[in-house]
C-alpha cells in the first residue's frame, strides 16, 4: 500500500483529457507526486453510453468516498431525458454543500476591467445542493408543470459557516449574502437570517446583504467593492457565470466543491465539444481549481509555486487562443509545459504568491459513517394544524368554484378562505384581469381558529379525500403555524 495521499481522478469528457494531462505535468514538475498519488476513477460519457443513468461507476464512487478527494475534468450531460448532470449528483450524494470560486484578474488576460485598471478579485460561495437542484418536478395539470425549491436552515447553516470560515482564514473582512428575500420571504427569507446568524459570530467581519438583481448590476458596476458573495445555489450558479465573465471567461474560474468529509475539485467550464481533441483547450480553470485542492490538503507551498509560475507565464504573454493577447496562441500542451518550465519564477506586474517554507500533505481520508446524518437546526420547536391548500385542476370560473367547495367543506372544522392562480388571489377578491391557467390553490382555514393544536392531520386528509371526489387534485399542502406563526405564505394581493 502507497504512503502517499490518494486522490480520485475523473478526466472528464471532450477537452477533459487534455487539459488534466496538462495540469498532471505541472504537479509532477512541481514534485507535488512525492506525496501524492492520482487514482483514476470511471465516469462521464463512456458510463452513461454503456447504460448506467448516473454516469458514474459504483467502483468510482465508492473509491471517491474512500479517498474523500476527487479531482476532475469536465463531463457531458445527456440533454433531455435520460442521465442527469454527475457534477451535480455527486456534490449532492456526497454531501459536498458549498461550492467555493475565486474570481481575479490574472496579468496578461486582458478584460473590460483590467483595460479600466480596476481589480477583480473576489470569493463566491454558493450552496450546492438545495434549492431548484432538488431537481424535483412534476407535470401537474395539462398546462402546468413545477420545480419545488426547497431551502433548509441545516443546509444554509453549512453554507455559511463555511463562508464565515473561509472569510476569516483568508482574511477577508466583508461578506455579503445575495438572496431575493423581497419576494420569497420565506425560503430566501430563512437564508438570508441564517446568514446573519452564523456573521454573529465573527464580529470583525463586516457582513452585509444584497438583493440578486442588485448585486448583478453592482457587479458589472463595481466589482472591486466585493470580496465574498454567498448565495443559494441557483442563484450562486448564475453569479457564478457572470462573474467568470469579468475576468476573462470561464477558462480563467477553478472551482471547488466542499463538505465536511468528502471534497470535489473541478474547472467551471464544460466539456468544449467544439475544441475537443485539437490541443487548443485552456487548462487554467482546471490548475487553478488543483491548486485549492492543493490547499485544502496542505500543500500551500507547492500550490504558492504553481500559482506564481501561470502568473509569471500569462504576464510574459503565453497564452491559449481563448485569451487575446499580443503573442500568437499556444496549444494546452506547450502552455502546461510553459509553467512547468517557468516553476520558480514569480509576476512582476502583480503581487507574487508568498511561497511557504516547508509543506506536506495533512488530509485525513473520511472514516466511512454507520448510518446517514440526519441534520437539526430548529430542534425544538412545535407546529400545529392551521388548514391545507388543496390545489385543483379546473376550467372552472373562481365563483363557480368557490361555490361548489363551500358545499364540500361544510361540516368539516374547515373552510375556504382564499382562491389563487398562478399565486395571485383571485377570489374572495382580485382583478377581472388576472389571467388564469387550470391550476387553482384553494385554501382552506380553520373555521374557529381556537381549534388550532385540537386538530390533528386526519381531518385535512378528510377533507382532500372529499374534494378529490369532485375534482382532480394535483398537489395538497398541509398548513401548520410553527411556534404561534403561520408556516406558509399569503397569496399576491392577499
Ligand atoms: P462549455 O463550457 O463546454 O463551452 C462553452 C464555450 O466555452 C465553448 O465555446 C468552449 O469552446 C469554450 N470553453 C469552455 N472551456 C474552455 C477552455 N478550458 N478553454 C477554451 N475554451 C473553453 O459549455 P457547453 O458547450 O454549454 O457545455 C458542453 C458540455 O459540458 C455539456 O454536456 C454540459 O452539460 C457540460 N458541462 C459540464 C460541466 C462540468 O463538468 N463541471 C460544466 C458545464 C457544462
Amino acid at each position: 500500500m502507497s504512503d502517499k495521499l490518494q486522490i480520485a481522478l475523473a478526466e472528464g469528457d471532450g477537452i477533459g483529457p487534455e487539459i488534466t494531462k496538462a495540469c498532471l505535468h505541472v504537479f509532477e514538475a512541481a514534485g507535488c507526486m512525492d506525496h501524492l498519488e492520482f487514482v483514476p476513477v470511471e465516469m462521464g460519457e463512456s458510463v452513461f453510453e454503456s447504460g448506467n443513468t448516473k454516469g458514474v461507476t459504483d467502483e468510482a464512487l465508492e473509491t471517491v468516498e474512500n479517498l474523500g478527494l476527487l479531482y476532475k475534468g469536465p463531463m457531458g450531460t445527456p440533454t433531455g431525458g435520460g442521465g442527469k448532470s454527475i457534477n451535480v449528483t455527486l456534490r449532492k450524494a456526497l454531501g459536498a454543500f458549498a461550492n467555493l470560486r475565486h474570481f481575479q484578474s490574472l496579468p496578461g488576460v486582458e478584460t473590460v476591467y483590467s483595460k479600466a485598471g480596476v481589480p477583480v478579485d473576489f470569493y463566491v460561495v454558493r450552496e450546492n445542493i438545495e434549492d431548484t437542484y432538488g431537481g424535483i418536478e412534476h407535470r401537474l395539470t395539462s398546462d402546468v408543470v413545477e420545480c419545488k425549491r426547497l431551502i433548509s436552515a441545516p443546509g444554509s447553516d453549512q453554507v455559511h459557516r463555511f463562508a464565515f470560515k473561509t472569510a476569516a482564514n483568508f482574511g477577508i473582512d466583508i461578506v455579503h449574502c445575495g438572496h431575493k428575500a423581497n419576494i420569497m420571504k420565506m425560503s430566501d427569507g430563512l437564508f438570508l437570517k441564517r446568514f446573519y446568524n452564523e456573521a454573529e459570530k465573527y464580529p470583525s467581519i463586516d457582513s452585509q446583504d444584497v438583493i440578486i438583481d442588485a448585486l448583478c448590476m453592482n457587479l458589472v458596476l463595481r466589482p472591486d467593492a466585493y470580496k465574498m458573495v454567498v448565495l443559494p445555489n441557483l442563484q450562486g450558479d448564475i453569479v457564478s457565470d457572470l462573474a467568470a465573465g469579468l475576468v476573462g471567461g470561464l477558462g480563467f474560474a477553478p472551482s471547488a466543491n466542499i463538505g465536511e468529509k468528502i471534497s470535489i475539485f473541478e474547472a467551471v467550464h464544460g466539456t468544449a465539444p467544439d475544441i475537443a481533441g485539437q490541443n487548443k483547450a485552456n487548462p487554467t480553470s482546471l490548475l487553478l481549481s488543483g491548486l485549492i485542492m492543493l490547499r485544502h490538503i496542505g500543500m500551500r507551498k507547492q500550490a504558492a509555486i504553481i500559482e506564481n509560475s501561470l502568473l509569471y507565464t500569462l504576464e510574459s504573454g503565453v497564452h491559449t487562443g481563448d485569451v487575446r493577447g499580443e503573442k500568437d496562441p499556444v496549444g494546452t500542451r506547450e502552455f502546461g509545459e510553459a509553467i512547468a518550465n517557468n516553476l520558480g519564477k514569480e509576476p512582476s506586474g502583480c503581487e507574487a504568491r508568498k511561497v511557504p517554507s516547508e509543506s506536506t500533505p495533512e488530509f485525513t481520508p473520511p472514516t466511512r459513517p454507520s448510518e446517514n446524518r440526519m441534520m437539526r437546526t430548529f430542534t425544538d420547536s412545535t407546529s400545529v394544524v392551521a388548514g391545507c391548500d388543496v390545489y385543483i385542476d379546473t376550467l372552472l370560473s373562481p365563483i363557480d368554484l368557490a361555490d361548489k367547495l363551500g358545499v364540500i367543506c361544510e361540516g368539516t372544522p374547515f373552510q375556504l378562505t382564499m382562491m389563487s392562480n398562478r399565486g395571485t388571489q383571485i377570489w374572495p377578491t382580485g382583478s377581472i384581469y388576472t389571467e388564469m391557467v387550470d391550476y387553482y390553490r384553494c385554501r382552506f382555514e380553520l373555521r374557529d381558529r381556537a381549534q388550532l393544536g385540537s386538530i390533528d392531520q386526519a381531518a385535512s386528509i378528510d377533507l382532500l379525500s372529499k374534494i378529490g371526489q369532485a375534482f382532480p387534485v394535483t398537489d395538497f399542502q398541509p398548513l401548520r403555524d410553527y411556534d404561534g406563526k403561520p408556516g406558509y405564505s399569503l397569496a399576491q394581493g392577499q
